[in-house]
């Protein structure tokens, strides 16, 4: 059997800069991280129905495991399968942490940071053509960020595990959006302490 490809994207994605991306069924994504240690900030949507969107919680109980990595579903509030992590190189991702915005900034950084560009930001501006807006913004992945959580149940942001060229790769199990936020932050070490572009691959 031949399996013709039709769309090969390759994307450089700019340390805080997005993207939409509509991914059809069977389609993969590799993210990249080119430079190491950089945050890939990233929720999906179901492309018929973006209110069916990513949930960490169902994701997280599901698979009765806090990490993403190699084999974990990506589910939707409806627990719905939206996506599989078919490849990883990295080993370690997050779904607990958050994206960044100006005002967790604010709290945890100081007023000075107020005006620093974040993640929130970006989903919206990207999100905006799909009519994704505050209210579809729920707790989304972190790929490449190293969020431990200890035995006592706190949480960190460590410096990552990620080096350059690890990547992450997806295939989409129903047509979706990937909408993503390569992450800005520069208050706390998920990027190194110094955002990087990464390289989104993909065919279908
Ligand atoms: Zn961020």
């Amino acid at each position: 059997m031949t399996i013709l490809t039709n769309t090969r994207l390759d994307l450089t994605v700019d340390a805080g800069d997005g993207a939409l991306l509509s991914v059809p069924a069977e389609g993969t994504l590799r993210i990249v991280d080119l430079y190491g240690n950089q945050a890939v900030d990233t929720l999906l949507y179901d492309a018929a129905d973006i209110e069916n969107r990513y949930s960490a919680f169902d994701t997280i109980r599901e698979q009765g495991a806090i990490y993403l990595t190699t084999g974990s579903r990506l589910l939707s509030g409806r627990l719905d399968e939206l996506a599989v992590i078919t490849g990883d190189t990295c080993g370690r991702h997050d779904t607990i942490g958050g994206a960044c915005s100006q005002e967790s900034n604010v709290i945890r950084y100081g007023e000075h940071t107020r005006h620093q560009h974040a993640c929130r930001q970006t989903f919206l501006q990207y999100g905006a053509s799909a009519g994704i807006g505050q209210r579809h913004l729920g707790h989304n992945i972190n790929f490449f960020m190293n969020v431990p959580v200890d035995s006592a149940g706190n949480l960190r942001f460590e410096d990552g595990l990620s080096a350059p060229g690890k990547y992450v790769e997806l295939r989409a199990s129903r047509d979706i959006l990937v909408l993503i936020s390569n992450c800005p932050q520069l208050n706390n070490p998920c990027n190194g302490w110094d955002p990087t572009p990464v390289q989104l691959l993909g065919e279908w």
